[in-house]
């Protein structure tokens, strides 16, 4: 039997981080790195198919991640450094929040920069955290360094930490509803469920209308068999959004709650 097929072959600039696939939703480890894709027969590569390109966040899992050829790489990164770069002037200067899209919410300084950050990290230019500490602790930003902190540490995978940092975040800023959301997230990761479900109940009294968190605490009682709790959630998901009433795997697994608790849910005649 000859073994021939393709892969990616001369990988360099390896980083390993970890995250949430964008492909198949599972939290874990993720490699970014350059290579090359090549024809093999037995391993060795022969054939060159395509551009080198960058990858980013390739998933453990189900092998899925983003695709930069390299030769469009140094714009991609040069925007997101500037940025980055603006961000950080912005704190510099006092700023919290920015505005993103208009007539939209503004987001927290230091949520964006934990984001940029770990597309920084994921492409070899950032090693640690501690200069973007540095500024926004000279500005009293101790908030959003909490942020940026859970972002680093969910980066390398300590989740014990990111919870932490968020929890600490929280203290700061009781009534902001993203260290809650997020910190009930890594709960959930760490597999404390009750500490996810609890925080995922928190987090939505503050935003009641955030239909994707109401999704996740679902799928946290439908983790634990409670499904009139199941049916109550869908009730909320269907209510904020119908259009979710035509997804069919989310009807599914509505009826199926309805039927196992007895429960009649508000919407099971529309379906
Ligand atoms: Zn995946």
């Amino acid at each position: 039997m000859i073994v021939y097929g393709s892969r990616m072959y001369f990988k360099k600039n390896v980083v390993k981080s970890y995250g949430e696939c964008e492909h198949c939703g599972d939290f874990g480890k993720m490699t970014s790195y350059q290579a090359r894709k090549f024809g093999h027969i037995y391993f060795i590569p022969l054939i060159p198919m395509g551009k080198s390109s960058q990858i980013l966040q390739e998933c453990k899992g189900c092998s899925m991640g983003a695709q930069i050829p390299l030769d469009q790489l140094d714009s991609a990164v040069d925007s997101v450094a500037d940025q980055f770069k603006s961000l950080i002037v912005s704190a510099t200067e006092g700023e919290t929040e920015i505005e993103v899209e208009p007539g939209y919410p503004k987001i927290n300084i230091g949520a964006m920069i934990a984001s940029i950050m770990g597309q920084l990290y994921c492409l070899k230019e950032i090693e640690s955290p501690d200069s973007i500490s540095d500024v926004l602790m000279a500005s009293n930003m101790s908030y959003e360094n909490e942020l940026v902190l859970a972002k680093w540490n969910e980066l390398n995978g300590d989740l014990d930490k990111t919870s932490a940092h968020y929890e600490a975040a929280h203290r700061l800023q009781p009534e902001a509803p993203l260290p809650i959301y997020h910190k009930a997230v890594t709960e959930f990761r760490s597999g404390r469920i009750d500490a996810a479900e609890e925080g995922y109940k928190k987090y939505l009294q503050l935003e009641p209308e955030d239909v994707v968190a109401h999704g996740e605490l679902a799928g946290i009682y439908q983790k634990q068999k409670r499904f009139d709790q199941v049916v109550k959630s869908y009730d909320e998901v269907f209510r904020i959004n119908p259009e979710n009433l035509s997804n069919k795997h989310l009807k599914k697994i509505y009826k199926k709650a309805c039927k196992k608790s007895g429960v009649q849910g508000a919407f099971l005649a529309q379906m």
